[in-house]
């Protein structure tokens, strides 16, 4: 699900940004003794690629073969994390291993990867260079769905963990694996790993998931950047309804059902919520970048006091970038009336919201109830079940020097490394009140062009690029579970 973010991204035709200091990282972080091999890692993540584990919305067991199948090859793959860390399932093959650190009142950290994919859209099997579940290696890729999203991350990360476990590193705090099966439909798995932990009474420190990637061009700087979600956006829909009399459309009321409708509409996107720099990682984000934006653009973004309200003007003209510094509102779906000659007694419509995390799903709620006071007969109500954007992780503290140091430790010299907002959804958001700290980072580098097949065709992860993942992780998990944070 790392695709809409990345892409809002590079829709950002950014002339200019802002920038107080802000995210700075300390120290880069490496384990330079530890080397992974990269054609064994591709090997591995070759086989993998070749279980289809596609998810589906409505029936959770609908590839429920393949999935054991893509287990039990885990299991074998991975013997010691098998035998030493507890594996569970949850429910569904919703994976959870446990590794017991020797302190417990250090809390635990969590890490996570789902092992589902996104099924090819029918029709489009022959775009693909290499057949998406045969795990082609070739060209200096393994090619198939899923790599990047994230079969690619899943298998690093545990031969990072099983590193570990071959080199005889005792934990001193806990570290828990989730591995989810559905992600890509809602992902109900992660929040029963979530309902887990909070059952057993566990604060994690952070959780770590997808979301972010080092962009070797950047498209606001054209150059790298390690990217690293600290945020993402809360969802909610309301029904907005209109009442009016109904009858003979022969002889109307001032304001019919519809007009009143119509109304509301014009008047909610009226009165946008409020958008800044403010609140959020957008302006962090854009003064770690500064210092790679050219002209005018870099020298606005390192001067974020001054010329933030310039920067912000220019966020505003371009969709992803309203999406990153404020409250989205989304007209959906409108209905009403079923005649052309009879006046309905109620229109309604779907209004979709993406909250920023300075707003709630009860002042939202406000906000949009303000702005129709004046229309008698309409109403709104929340739709299904909103959520609140999670909380803004760390990104000056010592979680955010642990996360971002051996990303900078593990990228080119010099590569700025930058907090975001996802403007997409991760399983790592079902840990919110589980976790203090919720980060989105896969560290792999990837060009733009490569992230725009994530969900597309010839979806493909560089080699290269796999060591140095495993090497970021196996960096990652040693000095989190030594250190003694608290
Ligand atoms: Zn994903």
């Amino acid at each position: 699900m790392i695709k809409r973010f990345l892409l809002g991204l590079g829709a950002l035709g950014l002339a200019a940004c802002s920038g107080e200091p802000a995210a700075q990282v300390d120290q880069a972080h490496t384990r330079p003794d530890v080397m992974f091999e990269a054609d064994i890692l591709a090997a591995d993540l070759s086989q993998a690629l070749r279980f289809r584990t596609i998810s589906h919305p409505l029936d959770t067991r609908a590839s429920w073969d393949e999935f054991q199948a893509f287990r039990a090859f885990l299991a074998e793959r991975f013997p010691r994390i098998h035998a030493q860390l507890e594996p569970q399932d949850l429910g569904d093959g919703q994976m959870l291993f446990t590794w017991t650190g020797a302190q417990a009142d250090l809390q635990p950290v969590v890490f996570l990867a789902h092992q589902d994919v996104v099924p090819i859209e029918p029709g489009t099997e022959d775009q693909w260079s290499y057949p998406p579940f045969d795990g082609t290696i070739a060209e200096g890729y393994v090619w198939g769905r899923g790599t990047m999203d994230m079969k690619g991350h899943l298998i690093t990360l545990m031969h990072a963990i099983e590193r570990h476990l071959e080199n005889g590193t005792q934990p001193q705090r806990t570290l828990y694996l989730s591995l989810g099966p559905d992600e890509e439909v809602g992902g109900a798995g992660a929040r029963r790993a979530a309902a887990y932990l909070d059952a057993r009474g566990e604060q994690a420190w952070f959780a770590l998931d997808e979301g972010g990637v080092t962009i070797l061009d950047s498209p606001m700087t054209g150059r790298p950047a390690v990217m690293i979600g600290v945020a993402e956006k809360g969802y909610m829909t309301v029904q907005l309804t209109a009442r009016a009399r109904g009858g003979h459309s022969s002889v109307p009321p001032r304001d019919t059902a519809v007009s009143l409708l119509s109304q509301a509409i014009i008047a909610i996107e009226a009165n946008p919520f409020e958008h800044s720099l403010q609140d959020g990682p957008t302006e962090a984000m854009i003064a770690a970048l500064a210092p790679d934006m050219e002209g005018m653009a870099g020298f606005a973004a390192s001067n974020l006091g001054l010329f933030g309200g310039l920067i912000e003007g220019e966020l505003m003209k371009e969709d992803a970038g309203r999406a990153l510094i404020g409250t989205s509102i989304a007209p959906t779906i409108v209905e009403g009336g079923v005649k052309d000659n009879v006046l309905p007694q109620e229109a309604r419509a779907f209004i979709n919201l993406r909250l920023h995390p300075r707003d709630t799903v009860e002042s939202a709620l406000a906000h949009l109830r303000n702005s129709v006071a004046h229309l008698d007969g309409v109403s709104i109500d929340p739709w299904q079940s909103p959520s609140n954007a999670p909380p803004v992780a760390d990104f000056t503290g010592d979680a955010w020097q642990l996360i971002a140091g051996a990303a900078a430790g593990h990228a080119p010299e010099g590569t700025p490394i930058a907090p975001f907002m996802v403007t997409g959804a991760t399983d790592v958001r079902a840990f919110a009140d589980t976790a203090d700290n919720l980060y989105r980072y896969a560290p792999m580098q990837a060009a733009m062009s490569d992230v725009s097949r994530i969900h597309g065709d010839d979806e493909r992860i560089a080699i290269d690029s796999l060591p140095s993942m495993s090497a970021y992780f196996y960096t990652v998990i040693d000095i989190a579970v030594h250190r003694d944070h608290d």
